[in-house]
């Protein structure tokens, strides 16, 4: 009774006692060398299959699923289950218990140590897990061109899988969305590999197209990659509500002049936002992590080990603050209780700050929101709308007393503040809106200080005018 296992250490037969261990499955080496280009546990996975020339399910059902029951007692037919979903890679490569056990039997049957490198379970105690993962599967067209011509198997990056990486940081090109209907196709092949999946795709004739990221696109997955080398050396530190505060009071000292209104409106974001951040009672969410590491050009490692570098102000393309959050999932196909339980928690602890950002999280639909949890959507719609109407004014009242500010420093000059001067200063600090913001933040400063608007020894409409003059050129 006690000989059958296959998996505890017993050689073949007819091997000699004292023959090395021999791993079970093909001790593939990963591909990729840093946070850019290291391959994702479900593409692995999916070599290792090529390797033996088995599926994903025969090989979950017959080797890993049985060797996860005995090494660490769950379930292999849970395992299998995970295997046939079509967001596996995903799964197997995230940062749950789940991806976990795959990495812990992976590493046990090919002999190696490190395949949850390949995941992104160092990042587990780091990061929140809120809006941290892709919902599609995404691919770098350059990546698989460099795979195709260095003639080895078109793999996955990890990077691909979290959500804030919008490029790839070595071919500065988007990530493309894997198309649904050639992935349907292709999943249906009893062989789930990638390298015919991949081929197949060239093979069908439209190549992906090659869009250029932006700059803040391709810097901002470059710190993502970055962070993804440097949690390997401090994962084990964790989370630490006083090193976000510790880095935060440094930014907005540094950078803002210790006026955390500041920082906020550079961000885009809400006062009682930051001021939670501050106080630590509310973690970063992993895309204003990011943001954030961007717009004081530092490493996301350093806000969350509290450092105290050098920083340098970076503006954030506007565009980019409202793209943070999209919407849409698979959420619907859970248990309601479990959507429910999520929704509450997330209105809870104030994370969700509106419909949108709510049921992104969970990953259902706003229709989907509406219509089954109308008591929470009402809740988030009415919390968004008032959120976003004080953000407004908050944002507002930063913006004019920068502009006063900026107006009274030229005067203390002794230039005279026109618009267009207060403007040229202002840039690259604030965002500057609608002309309609600049115009009352000009119309105020005036009033506030009491000097005549050049040109209008009395009438407004001559100031009008002239307004309308500079706006142009604003
Ligand atoms: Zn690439």
């Amino acid at each position: 009774m006690a000989m059958t296992s296959p998996f505890r250490g017993r050689l073949p037969g007819g091997w000699p006692e004292d023959a090395p261990p021999r791993s079970i499955l093909a001790s593939l080496a990963p591909y990729g060398c840093s946070g850019e280009d290291r391959e994702s546990l479900g593409s692995y996975l999916n070599r290792l299959c090529d390797a033996h020339d088995m599926t994903r399910w025969s090989l979950t059902n017959t080797i890993v699923g049985p060797a996860a029951e005995e090494l660490l007692h769950v379930s292999g037919a849970r395992m299998s289950r995970d295997i046939g979903r079509a967001a596996y890679n995903l799964n197997v490569s995230s940062l749950t218990e789940q991806a976990n056990h795959w990495a812990q039997t992976l590493n046990y049957l090919t002999h190696r140590n490190n395949l949850q490198l390949c995941t992104l379970l160092p990042l587990k105690s780091l990061v929140s897990e809120f809006v941290l993962l892709s919902e599609k599967e995404r691919f770098c067209p350059g990546c698989h061109e460099d795979d195709a011509r260095l003639d080895r198997d078109c793999y996955e990056r990890l990077l691909w899988s979290i959500d804030a990486a919008k490029a790839c940081p070595l071919h500065q090109l988007q990530l493309v969305s894997r198309p649904q209907a050639k992935r349907r196709r292709t999943s249906k092949r009893e062989n789930g590999s990638l390298s015919h999946q991949a081929a197949a795709q060239y093979k069908i004739g439209d190549a992906p197209v090659h869009i250029p990221a932006s700059d803040f696109e391709v810097e901002t997955s470059r710190l993502i990659a970055e962070l993804l080398d440097d949690a390997v050396y401090f994962s084990n530190a964790g989370y630490s509500a006083t090193a976000q505060s510790v880095f935060l009071t440094h930014a907005i000292n540094l950078l803002f002049d210790g006026r955390s209104a500041r920082f906020a409106a550079h961000l885009g974001i809400s006062k009682s936002q930051v001021h939670g951040w501050v106080k630590g009672s509310v973690q970063m969410s992993f895309p204003r992590l990011v943001q954030t590491a961007y717009c004081c050009g530092c490493a996301i490692a350093d806000i969350l080990l509290g450092n105290s570098v050098m920083l340098s102000l970076r503006p954030a393309p506007s565009e980019q603050r409202r793209r943070l959050i999209q919407r849409g999932g698979t959420g619907a196909r859970r248990p309601k209780e479990d959507l429910r339980a999520e929704l509450d928690a997330l209105i809870r602890s104030g994370r969700a700050i509106n419909a949108t950002e709510a049921a992104r999280a969970v990953g259902i639909s706003l229709k989907y929101l509406k219509k089954n949890f109308p008591e929470q959507q009402e809740f988030l719609v009415r919390h968004g709308r008032e959120l976003s109407e004080s953000l407004r004014r908050e944002a507002t009242e930063t913006f004019n007393n920068m502009y006063l500010s900026e107006h009274n420093a030229l005067r203390a000059a002794g230039v005279y503040p026109s618009r267009r001067r207060v403007v040229a200063r202002l840039r690259g600090k604030i965002g500057l809106g609608a002309r309609q913001r600049v115009q009352e933040a000009y119309l105020g400063a005036f009033a506030v200080t009491g000097v005549k608007i050049a040109g209008s020894s009395r009438g407004r409409m001559t100031a009008r005018l002239d307004l309308g003059r500079e706006g142009r050129g604003v």
